[in-house]
């Protein structure tokens, strides 16, 4: 059976989750917050798909954040998304300017610049497929998962899915990668996730662990006992119903 690393990262989260979501058909309550959630997403995640763009017109072009936003999105968008797109984009502006006094314009931009955006990626030897967000050339051919949300510190299983993305990748690509790197939205600070063994065997444990869900296993309530997990969780109303 193939299983996706975002599979194998909400098994590891919580194994329930992975069991409401993909083999009950549950999916986040509706409603105003669940769309502006959708919609910040979306922006988030083509403005972290932009970053040479941005810095082209922020650095090279001296455009300032309410024009790139102009040129970066052609559909309309709410003022609340708006206004948090804007703030991201400043951040990075200045980031990337920043860069560029260091580097120069052309190293910097060099830095930001993927190989690939956007793309999928498989091993059959591993049943892993995974969606690359960004590879980036170094250290050589690094993936890189973008990450919606607002969180202040990383789970475990945010490393286990960029791991196994990873795993995916070199086994399709031939050689090894040394790191994949987990990227806050509209952030330019990415935090590596190193490939050791130990990080490695949990992303073939969890992938086993996702099979068995995924082939109709029931997982016990509150799998992980962790109350921190259920408190952020938009399935926690109809998890214990289930
Ligand atoms: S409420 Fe808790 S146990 Fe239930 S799916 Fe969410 S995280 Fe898992």
């Amino acid at each position: 059976m193939n299983v996706t690393a975002s599979d194998i990262g909400a098994y590891s989260f919580c194994p329930r989750t992975l069991y409401l979501r993909r083999v009950v058909g549950l999916s986040e309550p509706e409603g105003d917050r669940a769309i502006f959630e959708a919609e910040r997403r979306r922006a988030g995640r083509a403005i972290s798909l932009s970053h040479p763009f941005i810095m082209q017109h922020a650095v090279a072009f001296g455009k300032g954040p309410k024009r790139i936003i102009e040129e970066l999105f052609k559909r309309p968008m709410s003022q609340e998304v708006r206004d948090w797109s804007l703030s991201r984009i400043l951040t990075l502006c200045r980031e990337f300017s920043s860069m560029a006094d260091q580097l120069g314009e052309e190293e910097a931009m060099e830095m930001v610049s993927p190989i690939r955006t956007a793309f999928r990626t498989g091993s059959p030897s591993f049943g892993i497929s995974a969606a690359i967000d960004r590879l980036m050339p170094a250290p050589p051919n690094s993936p890189v998962l973008i990450r919606c949300g607002d969180f202040q510190s990383f789970w475990e299983n945010d490393a286990v899915q960029a791991a196994a993305a990873a795993m995916a990748l070199e086994a399709s690509i031939g050689y090894h990668i040394s790191h994949s790197f987990i990227e806050p939205v509209g952030a330019f600070m990415s935090h590596p996730v190193s490939l050791d063994a130990a990080l490695r065997e949990k992303v073939l444990i969890a992938r086993a662990g996702a099979e068995r869900i995924l082939a109709g296993e029931l997982p016990s309530a509150c799998p992980h006992g962790n109350p921190r997990k259920c408190a952020g969780c938009l399935l926690e109303d109809e998890c214990y119903l289930v």
